[in-house]
């Protein structure tokens, strides 16, 4: 960056214009407007430039003065004073002066208040040479007390121009209006509600809800009345939510646009250990994280104490984001969640995720249904020991179908064993993806017959999810994403 963009507060202090005409008389405007004290040097004044150091501005400066006592920073114009030096400029008068413009048709003289101004270590603007100056004047849009100021650094004065224009459109009159009901009402805001997280969402609220419409339809009186009425609410005591977001497999592309906005607007975020860090960095920066990560096997957190800190935090206020894997409600345990919440009273919401099975079948090159080859799906869980017991195997093992297994790695073996021997052919393809959608995304492409050696031998390691059927196999043809699958056995079908 070649310039330091900063807005100086000029009330009361000395700026030297070097200049009478047109050029200078524009800049005198908005020193004026800025509340600067002025002095012109110039031999000549134009007539509006001699209205200005007529008096009208030190006299409406002074009764500013004597009725606000000194003005903070912010509030509406005040206007500054100007005075006419009639002569040529000395680099005397820079003396007392925090800025000084040169602004005459007379590229010697604007050369000479450039050099004496670095003597003396004032910054100098020489109109529209950027060379000589040592402070640029940006473009504006006064929206006051909004200012949006606009700069190319001098290189491109007509873009600076062109998006002056386009800024103009968007930030209508009404940004000014509504930023200065925001200043007269900043204190008592403040001291209606001390909690910033609570101020914040305040604003929020007021920015982007019925008082900016109502300031919009310059009602004033109804912006007023609506601003009071939401104060008033917004000082009851805070009500909490909770929302459960799936966070997808791990690709952060693959949140959905509800998910990141629960996210940036999340006071505290309960996140499993399948959320990824790439997911996890997309959060608002001052949300308390806490990992409530649960291993197979190894509980870390007990579903009994996710419901408790849910409850906790919701209750005190604040707005809870329950982030999970995949989807929540395709074994995330959201039901149960829910059902916790609801029996409690607490207001929910939910955002569904991309569960594995749809993330890994599109990374892994695995259309989950093909016309060729399965006319369904199931999801399937298959949860170590008892839960694999519990299985309708018949079912599971019937052809034309795909199988999606989650939480399969442990039981990979036993899942082989059942499909065989209740009929599905021992050839059938299988895939087992590992981290889907991310960097180190791993599959492996074997059959039902192999799995056991692929159980034994592959290495592989959770999270993965085992895919099963002829559609297994396209994987070898269709992947597209991360490392190339290595192939374990022979296969049959679609390969
Ligand atoms: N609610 C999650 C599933 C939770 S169960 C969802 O909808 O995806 C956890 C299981 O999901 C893991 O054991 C694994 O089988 C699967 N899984 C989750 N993320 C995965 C990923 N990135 N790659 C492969 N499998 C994944």
């Amino acid at each position: 960056m070649r310039y330091f963009p900063l807005f100086a507060d000029l009330h009361g202090r000395r700026v030297l214009v070097v200049g009478g005409g047109e050029v200078a008389e524009r800049k005198v405007r908005l020193l004026l407007e800025a509340g600067a004290e002025v002095s012109i040097v110039s031999p000549e004044l134009t007539p509006r430039l001699t209205d200005k150091t007529s008096g009208a501005y030190a006299g409406a400066l002074a009764r500013a003065r004597a009725g606000e006592g000194g003005r903070s920073p912010g509030e509406g114009p005040v206007s500054g004073s100007a005075i006419h030096i009639a002569g040529c400029f000395d680099p005397a008068h820079l003396d007392g002066a925090v800025l000084a413009i040169a602004a005459t048709n007379d590229p010697a003289v604007n050369a000479r208040v450039a050099q004496a101004g670095r003597e003396r270590n004032v910054l100098v603007n020489v109109v529209d040479v950027a060379e000589l100056s040592s402070f640029i004047v940006p473009a504006i849009v006064d929206r006051s007390p909004l200012v949006i100021a606009i700069s190319t650094g001098g290189v491109a004065p007509v873009l600076a121009r062109l998006v002056r224009e386009r800024i103009e459109t968007t930030i209508d009159e009404s940004f000014g209006a509504l930023a200065g009901l925001l200043q007269r009402w900043r204190s008592r805001i403040k001291s209606a509600l001390p909690d910033v997280g609570a101020r914040r969402r305040f604003y929020e609220k007021v920015v982007r809800g019925t008082v900016a419409q109502a300031v919009r339809a310059r009602q004033a009186d109804a912006a007023e009345a609506e601003l009071q009425s939401l104060l008033t609410e917004a000082h009851a005591p805070p009500r909490g939510s909770v929302t459960l977001v799936g966070a997808g497999p791990g690709d952060p592309g693959l949140l959905t646009l509800n998910a990141l906005r629960a996210m940036q607007q999340a006071d505290v975020i309960l996140h499993d250990r399948l959320v990824s860090e790439d997911v996890l960095s997309l959060a608002r920066r001052d949300a308390d994280r806490i990992s409530v990560g649960k291993m197979a096997g190894g509980h870390s957190v007990g579903q009994g104490r996710i419901h408790e800190l849910m409850l906790e935090h919701a209750r005190a206020g604040r707005h809870v984001v329950r982030l999970k894997g995949g989807d929540p409600f395709i074994f995330g345990r959201g039901g149960e969640e829910l059902e916790f919440l609801a029996a409690h009273g607490i207001p929910f919401q939910v955002v569904p995720g991309i569960t594995a099975a749809l993330a890994c079948g599109a990374y892994a090159g695995i259309p989950l249904t093909h016309r060729d080859h399965a006319q369904s799906v199931r999801l399937v869980t298959a949860h170590t020991g008892d839960a694999l017991d519990g299985l309708d195997w018949p079912a599971l093992a019937q052809e034309r179908q795909t199988l999606a297994l989650y939480m399969g790695v442990a039981g990979l073996e036993k899942i082989g064993e059942q499909l065989v021997a209740h009929g599905r052919g021992a050839s059938t393809p299988v895939a087992v993806v590992e981290n889907g959608s991310r960097a180190d995304q791993c599959v492996t492409i074997t059959n039902l017959g192999e799995l056991s050696v692929v159980a034994r031998e592959g290495g592989i390691c959770s999270p993965a999810l085992v895919i099963v059927g002829e559609v297994a196999a396209l994987a070898a043809k269709l992947h597209w994403f991360g490392a190339a699958p290595r192939t374990l056995g022979a296969l049959s079908a679609a390969a």
